[in-house]
């Protein structure tokens, strides 16, 4: 009996801090179908002669969606630190869009894809230009394909966006 009342008081304890939570501390992360807020998604995807960059973050995040913000997401530069692909890259396409998940949530999608020489030097990326934009992103998941290996998704926030990736050659 005496544990049954301990578990009850502790369910109690647990709904109240969920309730008061919720009353006076939104939850930082808002989970809607198809994007968190304030978190980007980066893909990078590496074939033997190409090196594709994908970023999509929630409009909301874009503190203003004017011309020279667009103009900002949509330039590699400031999004990454690129020296180290350039290397052995050149930059071939790039795509911005804006998809539309439900009719209050939408992303922006920036495609950059790069023909490579040797895309097995590229070892790091920097992505802490991205933390710099005038945005409210917090954090990125990124995932990386390299050739048929998919390496396990990392979480990077400013000042630890720095992307390393080991490479069987
Ligand atoms: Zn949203």
């Amino acid at each position: 009996m005496k544990d049954a009342v301990l578990i009850f008081g502790l369910l109690i304890g647990i709904f109240s801090n969920v309730w008061a939570e919720e009353l006076h501390n939104p939850p930082a992360l808002e989970v809607f179908e198809g994007h968190i807020h304030h978190q980007a998604n980066i893909q990078l995807i590496q074939t033997q002669n190409s090196f594709l960059i994908q970023i999509d973050f929630p409009t909301s995040d874009l503190q203003v969606p004017n011309d020279e913000n667009f103009t900002l997401i949509r330039t590699p530069e400031k999004i990454f630190q690129t020296e180290n692909i350039k290397a052995s890259c050149e930059l071939t396409r790039t795509q911005f869009e804006k998809k539309t998940l439900e009719p209050e949530h939408s992303d922006y999608l920036m495609t950059f894809e790069y023909a490579c020489k040797e895309p097995a030097t590229i070892e790091s990326i920097d992505f802490n230009p991205l933390f710099n934009l005038p945005t409210t992103l917090e954090t990125a998941k990124a995932s990386v394909i390299i050739g048929d290996q998919v390496l396990p998704s990392v979480e990077i926030k400013k000042g630890t966006a720095i992307l390393k990736f080991k490479k069987s050659k």
